[in-house]
């Protein structure tokens, strides 16, 4: 597999609800990072959940302050 490749989800902000393209940013079975929502700047905890032998991870977006 390219090691280059990142999949790219379009997920919507916790904050503001504006979609927005998400690349994900590991080659880890598990990692957590935050990312700064493209539109409203805020700080968006994303948890990256990758299983072995999945094709696709599985993503979970929170607000930093709840
Ligand atoms: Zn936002």
């Amino acid at each position: 597999m390219d090691s280059s490749w990142r999949p790219e989800r379009t997920v919507s902000c916790p904050y503001c609800g504006e979609p927005f393209l998400l690349i994900v940013d590991t080659d880890c079975a598990e990692a957590d990072y935050v990312e700064d929502c493209p539109v409203c700047c805020a700080p968006i905890e994303v948890a990256v959940r990758w299983p072995l032998g999945a094709e696709e991870p599985e993503l979970a977006l929170r607000r930093g302050d709840e």
